[in-house]
C-alpha cells in the first residue's frame, strides 16, 4: 500500500485588516518531504501520526507541503493556487497511490475560492479517481461544506475547544481509512445543518456532556465517527454555520438520522452555549475584588486572538490597567516585532522610552507611550499546546519582557495567540505569582492556564474578533440563522 498525506490551511478571517501570504506561511509552518523534526509541530501532529501508523504496517508513505498560516485575512489568490498545484503535481507524480490523508483547517478562503479545502478535495478527487479513500482531518471551527463532504470518504473534525485532540482524532482517521482499504467499512457521510453559528467552549457545560454524547455514539449501531463543526463566525462566506457530521459503515439513513438529532440538540441548547462575555472594567472589577484568591485571575482578550485573524498587538486592556492603577499584572503576548528589536538591542537590564502595540489598525487601538525596563530577551521563545506525548511546540519567536509601573508585558515577534503558561515564563515571569494574567486568546488558552488560575474571565474588548456577531459587518452568510435571524437577540 501507498499513501499520500499534504496539510494545508490557515483560519481566514475576513474582517482581518491583512492578507494571508507566502511570508505568513513562511514563518508560521512550511515544510516539504515530511522534515517535522524531532519535536513536531502542532500543525504536523497529524502527519507525524499516519506516517508512524502507515509505516507499522509496511505500507510506503509519500508527503508532500506541510503549509500552515496564522490566521489573517483574505489569503492571496495566487499563494493558495500555488500550494495547491504543489500538493497536485506531488500526487500526480506518486501515482498510482492507496488512500490520501489531508490535515487542513477547513476554513481558509481565497481571492477566488469560499472554499479552498472543497476545491482542493475535489482536484485530488479528479486525479486518484471515485474509488481511492481521501481522509481529512479538519478544525472544528471550518466551513463544513457539502462540496467538502461530497469529494472526500471521511472527515473527522476536533471534539475539542480548545483543541487539545488533534492527535485522537488523526488516529481514528487513520483505522477508518485502513478498514476501509481492507474492505472491513464503507463509510458513508451524513451532514446537518444546525441553522446556528456561536464559540462553543467544550470545557464546560452543556457542551462538554454534549461531546461526551458524540463519543458514547462511536462504535455503535455502525457509527464510526461523529463530528460537529462549530464554524468560524469570522468568515462572512455563504456556507458558514454550525454542522453534525455523522460517519457511518454504510448506514445512509441511519446516519441523517443520528445527524439530525445532534444538530437538533445543539440547537435546544444555544441560549446556555454563549460564553459570559464581560466589557474591560467589569473584568478588571471583578479580578481586583477577587485579589485575595489563591492563583492569578485570568482575563482572555478574545477579540484579539491571532489564532483567528486578530492582529494580536491590541492595547484597549492595556491601557485601561495602566489607567487605573492595576499593579501585580502580566500581559502576554503583544506582536510588537519592532518594541522586540529595540529591548534586544538595549539589553537585559535597560530601561528606556517605547511606543507599544496598536500599529496593524483601528481594532488594535492606539499604541501606548511608556518608560520600559527589559528584565529579559530569549532569541527562540516556545509555549506549548495540547496534552501529554503528543502536545505540540508553538513558537513564539524572539521575546522580551519589559517591567512598567507593576505590569509585565511579554512582546514577541511571532504572531500568535497565547496557548500556555510558558508563554511567560520563557521569559522568566512566573504566571503563578502574579495576580492578574492578560492572554490573548479566544479560548485554547484554558488548557494551560485553568490549573494555576483561581478565576476565568472572557473579555469582548475591541477588536477583530469582537464575538458579538450582531456587530460584526456581514454581506454574504445566511442571515437565517441564529441568533443572526430576525427577533432574536444574541444573549
Ligand atoms: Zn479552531
Amino acid at each position: 500500500m501507498k499513501i499520500f498525506t499534504a496539510l494545508l490551511g490557515t483560519e481566514t478571517n475576513t474582517f482581518s485588516p491583512f492578507a494571508t501570504g507566502y511570508q505568513n506561511f513562511n514563518q508560521t509552518y512550511l515544510v516539504r518531504g515530511g522534515q517535522h523534526g524531532e519535536h513536531p509541530s502542532t500543525f504536523a501532529v497529524p502527519l507525524v501520526i499516519w506516517k508512524r501508523r502507515a509505516q507499522e504496517r509496511g505500507w510506503q508513505v509519500v508527503e508532500s507541503l506541510a503549509a500552515f498560516a496564522t490566521p489573517a485575512g483574505l489569503t492571496l489568490r495566487k499563494v493558495y493556487e500555488a500550494y495547491r498545484d504543489e500538493i497536485l503535481a506531488d500526487l500526480r507524480a506518486a501515482m498510482p497511490v492507496d488512500a490520501i490523508f489531508l490535515n487542513l483547517h477547513g476554513a481558509m478562503i481565497a481571492d477566488g475560492y469560499d472554499d479552498c479545502e472543497g476545491d482542493l478535495i475535489a482536484a485530488v478527487r479528479k486525479i486518484v479517481g471515485p474509488e481511492a479513500p481521501i481522509g481529512v482531518e479538519l478544525d472544528l471551527h471550518c466551513h463544513l461544506t457539502q462540496l467538502t463532504v461530497d469529494q472526500a470518504t471521511a472527515i473527522i473534525t476536533f471534539k475539542e475547544y480548545p483543541h487539545i485532540d488533534f492527535a485522537e482524532r488523526a488516529e481514528e482517521l487513520f483505522i477508518i481509512i485502513a478498514d476501509t482499504l481492507a474492505g472491513k467499512v464503507k463509510p458513508h457521510m451524513a451532514l446537518y445543518d444546525c441553522q446556528m453559528i456561536g464559540v462553543f467552549h467544550t470545557t464546560r457545560e452543556p457542551m462538554k456532556s454534549y461531546v461526551a454524547d458524540m463519543q458514547a455514539l462511536e462504535g455503535r449501531e455502525g457509527v464510526l465517527s461523529v463530528s460537529l463543526a462549530h464554524c468560524f463566525p469570522w468568515g462572512d462566506v455563504p456556507e458558514m454555520g454550525a454542522r453534525t457530521l455523522v460517519i457511518t459503515d454504510n448506514r445512509a439513513d441511519y446516519g441523517a438520522e443520528v445527524a439530525q438529532s445532534l444538530g437538533q440538540k445543539l440547537f435546544a441548547m444555544r441560549d446556555q452555549l454563549v460564553p459570559d462575555y464581560l466589557t474591560i472594567d467589569e473584568a478588571l472589577d471583578r479580578a481586583v475584588a477577587a485579589l485575595d484568591q489563591k492563583g492569578p485571575v485570568v482575563l482572555a482578550d478574545v477579540s484579539d486572538n491571532s489564532g483567528g485573524g486578530a492582529p494580536n498587538d491590541s492595547t484597549f486592556i492595556l491601557r485601561r490597567m495602566l489607567e487605573r492603577g492595576v499593579t501585580n499584572a502580566a500581559v502576554a503576548c503583544i506582536w510588537d516585532p519592532i518594541a522586540v528589536a529595540l529591548a534586544m538591542e538595549a539589553g537585559e537590564g535597560a530601561t528606556f522610552d517605547l511606543r507599544l502595540g496598536g500599529k496593524m489598525g483601528p481594532m488594535s487601538g492606539d499604541p501606548v507611550d511608556l518608560q520600559v525596563t527589559v528584565s529579559k530577551v530569549v532569541e527562540e521563545a516556545h509555549q506549548y499546546l495540547g496534552q501529554g506525548d503528543d502536545r505540540g511546540l508553538a513558537k513564539l519567536g524572539q521575546a522580551a519582557a519589559l517591567k512598567t509601573a507593576g505590569i509585565d508585558i511579554v512582546v514577541n515577534t511571532h504572531r500568535t495567540q497565547t496557548f500556555s503558561p510558558e508563554a511567560f515564563s520563557c521569559v522568566g515571569i512566573d504566571p503563578t505569582q502574579k495576580q492578574i494574567l492578560v492572554v490573548k486568546s479566544m479560548q485554547h488558552f484554558y488548557a494551560g492556564f485553568a490549573p494555576i488560575a483561581a478565576d476565568i474571565l472572557y473579555v469582548a474588548a475591541p477588536g477583530a474578533m469582537l464575538p458579538h456577531f450582531d456587530q460584526l459587518p456581514y454581506r454574504r452568510i445566511n442571515r437565517s440563522m441564529w441568533p443572526l435571524m430576525a427577533g432574536q437577540s444574541q444573549e
